[in-house]
């Protein structure tokens, strides 16, 4: 039986060993600190509690980690167990050693209740993603470590659990982070629970063969070691092994042999100092046994994604047992052990970075990683880093991963729409959150359901995070709402035909229904209400379009029936149908009569002008000047070709027509004053006068008048041209 004394001696005596600088003083106040909190709390065992931590602080420290790191793994329970806090703990051993604790704690805290395939790899992620440092994943595995360790004391499912997560997840963990030791014992404890049968098979073929093993592998140790000495290959260490069990079952089932089947079975290691004897080593071997083709590995030259470096070779002995050698130097074996943990020493000689920095190295050596399995792993891995995605667990255990800032919203859209939609309330590790909660990594979240749900209200839109639960609502407000869509859009577009002047009766009249609803692209009315009503159609765009063919109907209608008027009025006279229409204001259109006509505002015609019209659509005839550059035959489309038509200007009298003139001058006192006088001595109404003044001191007006035709406008340009500083009169076109 040892003492806990003895084994806390053997800690200090572990550290010591390493960090010289270490504080040993506060690793025992943490050591006494744990203890007295583990109080009379017993494992499994019968042990007193506090030896668990002590364990794990012993393997961290074989890792070498850190004296931070020590201290949190002696304290890595205290939060989960006792009546210890964060507070309490950052107070007595610093903030950094409190935040290793909590982060242990919540991996701790994290329930795998789903074991399927494709769950393994969102979970191992889960655990990086939850780590902020690195440190909290190594203590947890050196935590898990001792826990399969001291499995025996457990009941028989509680071992199976746990050996399958271990085998699932912890160990590609430690084989990610390049720790070959502590890979290969999770595995062998993990295959124990897992297949006992085959685990004490090759586990008592192993032990009836170990002294004949051990006869082989001193043999080849003893004959390698005498070249070595020959050749003067200084400081070289070489030790053989039998493959650890996992291995050879693994073995055995890959290739469906029996034990005794089983290719190679002893792996033999030859540690030295420098790159160079690695190679020089390697001509011994070859030397002494016969090499197998194919089988040699420069991992030196090309180290493995995990930053694992050795050569590797497999020989055939001289009793016709193959065996592989691993040939590497001392500082590569400490990395193929310890992988990422080795690399922490190197990392506290750099000195200390904050942020994304802190992350930088062991990104670099995960960035190593080639193969496309890693590559995934990386990627996700660095995403954790800089934290753009959060993942959580459903009560089935099951690993959902949301953006970051993710809400209940997004994780029950996530699920399926139907549970989005019928969402009533959502609890957060078992308590009622809000629908705009943001979920943390490892949240177990529960969402309530019911028939009766009013299903997603509008402003979900703004809370859900991600593009997948915003899409579901719309979908839902678009198809489930169709009934409130309509009558929401109904309101807005009766409200906006009152706007424009209209009537629902005028757009629902028999007569020109389709062809209002041919004009704005839908089946039916209600379709159009819908669309308003979940917003993918404008009220004001509908009510615009629709005005526009209302008006093209009844000008139609109107020419239509006035035709037919006239038709009917020259055969009572006895006369043939005139062919040209009479005046409106002043105007002959050709081909129309009664039709509506407006002068354009771009260029203002006068009778005099030379003319033509335009047909527009809804708003009758537009007439411009023909030097207007808005009726430039050459800017003329193809499909609006049918629509000039010639104008002339009847003898009728029409009393006067708006016309607009622009006058250019120098800027002076009194200008404007001169510019209305000449305007009143012609007897021409001013309706809107607008000036301003050039950068470079010239006044520019532009007068809107009234005159009867371009005699009368000509005479008024003439005059406004006599005035002094006046440089230009002209009408404005286009
Ligand atoms: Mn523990």
């Amino acid at each position: 039986m040892v003492t806990l004394e003895e084994r806390f001696e053997h800690l200090e005596k572990t550290i010591r060993g390493y960090n010289i600088s270490a504080d040993l003083k506060l690793v025992e106040a943490a050591y006494s600190y744990a203890r007295e909190h583990h109080g009379a709390q017993l494992r499994r065992d019968g042990t007193p509690y506090i030896t668990h931590p002590i364990q794990v602080a012993q393997i961290v420290a074989e890792m070498r980690l850190d004296s931070e790191s020590i201290l949190a793994a002696l304290l890595h329970d205290c939060i989960e167990d006792t009546d210890s806090t964060y507070e309490d703990i950052a107070k007595r051993f610093g903030v950094t050693v409190a935040d290793i604790v909590d982060g242990v704690t919540k991996l701790t805290r994290v329930k795998y209740s789903t074991m399927e395939e494709e769950q393994m790899e969102n979970l191992r992620k889960m655990l990086f993603a939850m780590s902020r440092d690195i440190r909290v994943i190594l203590i947890k595995i050196a935590d898990r470590l001792h826990n399969m360790r001291t499995m025996e004391y457990q009941t028989p499912v509680k071992q199976k659990k746990k050996a399958f997560e271990t085998m699932e997840i912890y160990a590609p963990i430690a084989h990610r982070l390049g720790m070959q030791k502590i890979k290969w014992e999770l595995e062998d404890l993990s295959l124990k629970y897992l297949d006992p049968v085959a685990y004490d098979d090759i586990a008592q073929k192993l032990e009836i063969a170990k002294s004949e093993h051990g006869q082989f592998m001193s043999a080849v140790t003893a004959a390698v070691n005498a070249r070595m000495t020959e050749q003067g290959i200084p400081n070289a260490t070489v030790y053989g092994r039998v493959k650890h069990p996992y291995s050879i079952y693994r073995k055995m089932y890959a290739q469906e042999k029996t034990m005794e089947e089983v290719y190679d079975l002893f792996a033999f290691r030859v540690l030295v100092d420098t790159v160079p004897d690695c190679y020089n080593v390697l001509g011994v071997i070859h030397d002494l046994y016969k090499p197998i083709l194919g089988r040699f590995k420069d991992y030196i030259a090309t180290p493995k994604p995990n930053m694992y470096q050795s050569l590797h070779t497999t020989v055939i002995g001289d009793e016709g047992i193959p065996f592989e050698v691993q040939i590497r130097t001392y500082d590569m074996h400490a990395i193929a052990e310890y992988g990422v943990a080795a690399h922490w020493k190197y990392k506290q000689g750099i000195k200390k970075q904050g942020g994304e920095g802190t992350y930088e190295w062991i990104r670099r050596l995960l960035e190593n990683q080639e193969d496309a399995d890693a590559e995934d792993f990386i990627h996700s891995l660095k995403v954790d880093m800089f934290s753009d995605e959060v993942f959580v667990f459903t009560p089935r255990g099951d690993v959902v991963n949301l953006p970051a800032g993710s809400t209940p919203i997004d994780f029950a859209y996530s699920i399926h729409s139907a549970i989005g939609n019928t969402m009533v309330g959502a609890k957060v590790n078992g308590r009622m959150v809000g629908f705009d909660y943001q979920l943390h990594n490892g949240d177990v979240v529960e969402i309530n359901t019911s028939k009766a749900a009013h299903g997603p209200s509008r402003d979900w839109m703004s809370i859900a995070k991600s593009s997948e639960a915003r899409s579901k609502i719309r979908q839902w407000f678009k198809r489930e709402r169709r009934e409130e869509n309509i009558a929401q859009g109904r309101t807005s577009f009766e409200s906006e035909l009152k706007h424009a002047g209209l009537t629902i009766g005028q757009v629902t009249a028999a007569d020109v229904l389709p062809s209002v609803l041919k004009r704005v692209g839908f089946q039916s009315l209600d379709e159009l209400y819908a669309a308003i009503g979940y917003g993918g159609y404008t009220a004001l765009k509908a009510v615009n379009r629709i005005r526009d063919e209302l008006l093209q109907i009844s000008r139609a209608a109107a020419v239509e029936k006035a035709a037919q008027e006239a038709a009917a009025r020259a055969a009572q006279e006895g006369r043939p149908t005139p062919q040209k229409s009479k005046s409106e204001k002043g105007l002959i259109v050709e081909g129309l009569s009664n039709c509506l006509v407006k002068f354009s505002k771009c260029c203002t015609p006068v009778p005099g002008d030379k003319v033509v019209g335009f047909i527009t659509r809804g708003y009758g005839v537009s007439v411009h000047r023909r030097d207007c550059p808005n009726a430039d035959p050459r800017r003329r489309t193809p499909a609006d070709q049918g629509r000039w038509i010639k104008v002339t200007w009847s003898d009728d009298v029409y009393e006067s027509y708006s016309t607009t003139l622009e006058v250019v001058c120098k800027d002076r006192n009194n200008l404007l004053v001169d510019v209305s006088t000449a305007l009143s001595s012609c007897k021409v109404s001013v309706t809107s006068l607008n000036s301003h003044i050039t950068a470079d001191g010239f006044a520019i007006f532009h007068v809107a008048i009234s005159v009867s035709d371009t005699t009368q406008l000509e005479q008024v340009m003439r005059k406004i041209h006599q005035i002094s500083g006046v440089m230009k009169v002209s009408r404005p076109a286009g």
